[in-house]
C-alpha cells in the first residue's frame, strides 16, 4: 500500500524461495500495488537494512546448494517510489522493462548454468567411456553408448546454439519470443543430458562423490549436477507451465493481428509489449530457415530444413485455426495441454532452425552431424507432439483424476 504521504510503498507479506534472500543487500520483490481503487504490479527494489525486513528461515533445496534462498517476513517494510517500476493500472502485466529484463535474466540464471552442467556431462561421460571396457570390448564401441555420446555431443550444440541465438542482439527487446522458449529448451535438455549420463555411468552416476572418494574411485559428482539440473526446471517456474506461457504469448500476438486485420490495419501496427508479435516462433524460425543457405547444408540437414518449414507452415494453420475456432481468447487459453504442445513444438522448431542456421554458416563436417543428429532427434519428439495435438479420442483425465483423489482420501 501507498505511504501516508505518498512518497513510497509499505510492503507487509511473506516471500518465499528468494535467491540471495538471505544475504542481499538489495532484493528486488515483485508485488501488487492497491491504489485509488486500482491493482499495478510491478517490482519493488528493497534496502534489507530496512527494520521491515525480517529472514525467517534459509531453504535447502534438493540441489542447487551454491545458491543461498531464504523466506522473508515483510512487515511494514517502506520503499521509496522512485524504487518501484510499477505496471499499467488494472493489467496483470509487469511493465515492459521488467518482462525483457526477467528473460533475458533465464539466460544467466537458468540457461547459462544448464549449459554448464551438460557440457560437464559430455566431458565425464567421454572420460567414462574411455577408461571403461566390459566384455572385453571397449564400452565406446557398443552402439548404444555411441548414441548415448553422438546424442549428448549434439544437444549440447544445440543449447549453446540457441543461447548464443538468443544473445545475438543487445536489445531488450530484442527476439522475445525464442527468450521465452530458452530456459525451457535448455533447462529440459541439460535435465535429459544429466539423466541419460547417470545411467551411462551406473553405479558410478548414482553414487555420491564423497563415497567413491572414500573407495579411492574417481570422485566425480554426477549425482550432484543431477540435482542441480532439476531445480533448474522448477527457478522461473515450472516446465510444463512454461511451455504454456510461451504458446499463450503467441497465439495472443495471433488474436491482435486478427483484430487489426478485421479492424483494417496494416499488419503489425497492433504490436503490444511483444505478446502482438503474430507468431514470432514461425517468424524467427522461417527467417533461418528461408534466408539460410539450404545449399550449405549436408543433404540430411536439406531434408530437415524442408522438414521444418513445413512444420512452421502446420504450426501457422493450426493456430490460424484455433483463434478463428475460438472467439473468446480465455476459452482457448483454457485448454492447457492443446497449449502446452503448442509451446513445446514452437520451440522444438526454434532449436531446429537456429542449429541448421549455424551449421550452415560455420559450415564444418562436425557441425553438420551433430545438427542432423539434433534435428534427427527433434524431429521425433515433433511427431509425438502433433500426433498428440492432434489426438481424436483421449481418456478422461478430468474424471480420472478426480476419482484417484477420492480414493486416496
Ligand atoms: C533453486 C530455486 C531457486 C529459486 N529462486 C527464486 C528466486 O530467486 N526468486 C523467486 O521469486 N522465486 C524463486 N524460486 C521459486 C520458483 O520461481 C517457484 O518455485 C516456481 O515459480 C514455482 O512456483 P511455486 O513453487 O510458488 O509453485 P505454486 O505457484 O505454488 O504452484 C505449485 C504447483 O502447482 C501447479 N500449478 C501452479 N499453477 C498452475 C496452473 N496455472 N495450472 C496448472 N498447474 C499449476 C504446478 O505443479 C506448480 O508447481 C526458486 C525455486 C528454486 C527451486
Amino acid at each position: 500500500m501507498p505511504t501516508e504521504d505518498g512518497t513510497g510503498y509499505l510492503l507487509t507479506g511473506e516471500k518465499v524461495f528468494t535467491g540471495n534472500g538471505d544475504i542481499a543487500d538489495l532484493l528486488a520483490v515483485l508485488a501488487t500495488a492497491r491504489e485509488d481503487g486500482h491493482r499495478r504490479v510491478g517490482v519493488f527494489f528493497l534496502d534489507t537494512s530496512d527494520p521491515g525486513f525480517r529472514v525467517r528461515s534459509r531453504l535447502e533445496f534438493m540441489g542447487g546448494r551454491g545458491l543461498p534462498n531464504a523466506a522473508l517476513t515483510l512487515d511494514g517494510l517502506r520503499v521509496p517510489r522512485e524504487h518501484v517500476l510499477l505496471g499499467e493500472p488494472d493489467l496483470p502485466r509487469f511493465p515492459p522493462p521488467v518482462g525483457s529484463v526477467a528473460l533475458l535474466s533465464a539466460l544467466f540464471f537458468n540457461a547459462a548454468p544448464a549449459l554448464a552442467i551438460a557440457r560437464q556431462c559430455l566431458e565425464w561421460s567421454h572420460s567414462f567411456v574411455a577408461r571403461r571396457s566390459v566384455n572385453g570390448r571397449p564400452l565406446g564401441d557398443y552402439d548404444q553408448v555411441q548414441r548415448i555420446l553422438a546424442t549428448t555431443a549434439a544437444e549440447v550444440f544445440a543449447m549453446d546454439t540457441v543461447v548464443r541465438w538468443c544473445l545475438l542482439d543487445a536489445g531488450l527487446e530484442d527476439r522475445w519470443f525464442e527468450r521465452a522458449a530458452a530456459k525451457n529448451l535448455v533447462t529440459v535438455t541439460a535435465w535429459r543430458i544429466v539423466d541419460r549420463t547417470v545411467s551411462l555411468l551406473g553405479g558410478e552416476g548414482f553414487e555420491t562423490a564423497h563415497s567413491k572418494e572414500r573407495r579411492g574411485a574417481v570422485p566425480l559428482p554426477v549425482e550432484r549436477l543431477f540435482r542441480d539440473a532439476r531445480g533448474l526446471r522448477i527457478s522461473g517456474n515450472v516446465d510444463f507451465l512454461l511451455d504454456v506461457q510461451a504458446a499463450r504469448l503467441l497465439l495472443t500476438g495471433r488474436y491482435a493481428t486478427a483484430a487489426a486485420a478485421a479492424a483494417g490495419a496494416a499488419p503489425g501496427v497492433t504490436t503490444g509489449g511483444g505478446a502482438g508479435t503474430a507468431s514470432a516462433a514461425s517468424g524467427a524460425a522461417s527467417g533461418v530457415a528461408a534466408t539460410g543457405p539450404g545449399a550449405d547444408l549436408i543433404p540430411a540437414n536439406q531434408a530437415h530444413l524442408a522438414a521444418a518449414r513445413q512444420g512452421l507452415r502446420r504450426f501457422d494453420r493450426v493456430s490460424a485455426r484455433l483463434v478463428a475456432r475460438h472467439q473468446d481468447p480465455e476459452e482457448l487459453f483454457a485448454r492447457q495441454e492443446t497449449l502446452r504442445l503448442l509451446g513445446r513444438i514452437a520451440a522444438e522448431l526454434f532449436s531446429v532452425a537456429a542449429v541448421l542456421a549455424r551449421a550452415a554458416t560455420e559450415g564444418g563436417d562436425q557441425q553438420q552431424e551433430l545438427a542432423d543428429v539434433h534435428c534427427t532427434a527433434a524431429r521425433h519428439r515433433l511427431a509425438g507432439l502433433w500426433r498428440r495435438l492432434g489426438a481424436p479420442d483421449e481418456p478422461d483425465y478430468a474424471k480420472i483424476s478426480r476419482l484417484s483423489a477420492a480414493a486416496v482420501s
